[in-house]
């Protein structure tokens, strides 16, 4: 059993290291398409801008950072990958 770290509802996964429910997965790999094709379009912006821009939740977009799919450089700008 496992917490959602989205939308806090338990839930049953095989694998200690999932963090979120199936409905959340799909709704995170969502976002992070946004996010994946705003950063490479715009290079480097800001968590700020790319919360405005995407309307993706700062929440979501740590957990990305958190997770290792995009990272946070100096001036609080996104990059993608480590
Ligand atoms: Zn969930």
């Amino acid at each position: 059993m496992g917490l959602c770290k989205r939308c806090n509802r338990i839930f049953q996964h095989a694998n200690p290291a999932v963090k979120l429910c199936p409905v959340c997965m799909e709704k995170e790999d969502k976002d992070f398409q946004i996010i994946y094709n705003y950063v490479a379009s715009k290079g480097t912006p800001t968590i700020m801008d790319t919360i405005l821009a995407t309307g993706v939740s700062r929440k979501t977009i740590l957990r990305f950072i958190d997770d290792g799919r995009v990272s946070l450089v100096e001036n609080n700008e996104l990059h993608l990958g480590e």
